[in-house]
């Protein structure tokens, strides 16, 4: 019988964090005033290994996970990643992906390709080079992203997904310039929601610029239709240009949550299970693996993990859940 939660919901996406240690201080994720130079990051031998993370992938595909999506930090600056990519795209039919900056694609893509990685995720939160470098507060231009999209492209990586999180009065002026961009060019730009995730960003409503704003915007010089989403759960609500030119996405977690159809498990790069992005508190499965856990022991600690959870924090949220303490996304995995 399938896997499910108290609310009946199944298991079936894991985002594995395979790092917290990113090249980027974006401000509303990794702040400098936090993640400075005494921040102490995780150790390497705290971090589940390749292998460690291989097993576990089997466990939760058997318990009925059938993507995965690589994230952290930033996948890409974990050493030999490639080598588990292999490791993952021989886990049964798993359809495997990855969530990245793009810093570092240039010289990694055809390799991630060639290892078995299928698809990637860009983050880009403008095309205006000023507000990009300022957002990600480590002088990164936006041109280089761009190649890092263009070379996961080329190496068959695609469709491209390009994630821009939008902040009011820092970046929602780039909205309109980033969908006339990515226009026609068969890359899949998805809009965020800015959410308050960890505690170090100072996350308030205001802040965040609704779906519905971010569509009206678009429409009004690009018009769009809705479509339907492509498997029940999806996060992202699908729109497409009304003359041909691709389609947009929006994940209005704030504005309109979704945790009644979510079916995602987190992994954290130390082997913690997460199972809300707004959890506090996270199970030890590398304890479990490291005591010599059975698969069975192991298929049946995810089980009983699974069964019973109960969060459903987006639909719960107000302006006093936003100040209560929850792990960093750094750390979880975005
Ligand atoms: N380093 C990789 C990257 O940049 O895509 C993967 C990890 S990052 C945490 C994953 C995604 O989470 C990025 O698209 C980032 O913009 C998004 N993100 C981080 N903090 C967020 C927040 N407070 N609200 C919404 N999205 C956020």
């Amino acid at each position: 019988m399938a896997l499910t939660d108290t609310l009946g919901r199944p298991i079936r996406d894991l985002r594995i964090s395979v790092t917290d240690r990113c090249n980027f201080r974006c401000v509303y994720c990794m702040p400098k005033e936090v993640f400075g130079r005494d921040y102490r990051f995780l150790e390497r031998r705290e971090l589940l290994t390749f292998e460690e993370i291989e097993r576990l992938a089997g466990a939760f595909v058997r318990q009925g996970v059938q993507k995965i999506r690589l994230t952290g930090g930033e996948p890409l600056v974990r050493r030999d990643i490639e080598r588990l990519i292999e490791l993952l795209a021989g886990v049964d039919d798993v359809d495997l992906t990855l969530t990245t900056n793009g810093s570092l694609l240039p010289q990694k893509a055809q390799a991630l390709r060639d290892a078995g990685l299928k698809r990637v995720t860009v983050s880009l939160d403008s095309l205006d080079d000023e507000v990009f470098r300022a957002m990600n507060d480590a002088d990164f231009p936006v041109a280089r992203v761009l190649e890092g999209i263009e070379a996961a492209a080329a190496a068959g990586l695609d469709p491209v997904k390009v994630n821009m999180v939008v902040k009011r009065g820092v970046n929602e002026d780039s909205v309109v310039a980033m969908a006339r961009h990515f226009h026609g060019s068969g890359h899949i730009l998805r809009f965020i929601e800015y959410m308050d995730v960890g505690h170090t960003n100072g996350w308030r409503m205001d802040d965040v610029v609704p779906a519905a704003e971010i569509v009206a915007a678009i429409d009004a010089e690009l018009p769009l239709e809705p479509v339907e989403p492509n498997y029940a759960g999806e996060v992202a609500t699908r729109w497409r240009y009304r003359d041909g030119g691709g389609e947009i996405g929006v994940i209005s977690s704030v504005t309109q949550p979704f945790c009644g159809g979510c079916t995602r498990a987190r992994l954290s790069a130390e082997g913690r299970l997460f199972t809300c992005l707004f959890a506090v508190r996270g199970h030890d499965l590398r304890a479990v693996v490291r005591d010599g856990a059975s698969d069975e022991d192991l298929d049946e600690a995810i089980a009983t993990i699974w069964r019973g959870r109960t969060d459903r924090y987006s639909e719960l949220r107000t302006a006093q859940t936003a100040s209560l303490p929850k792990v960093e996304m750094s750390y979880i995995g975005g």
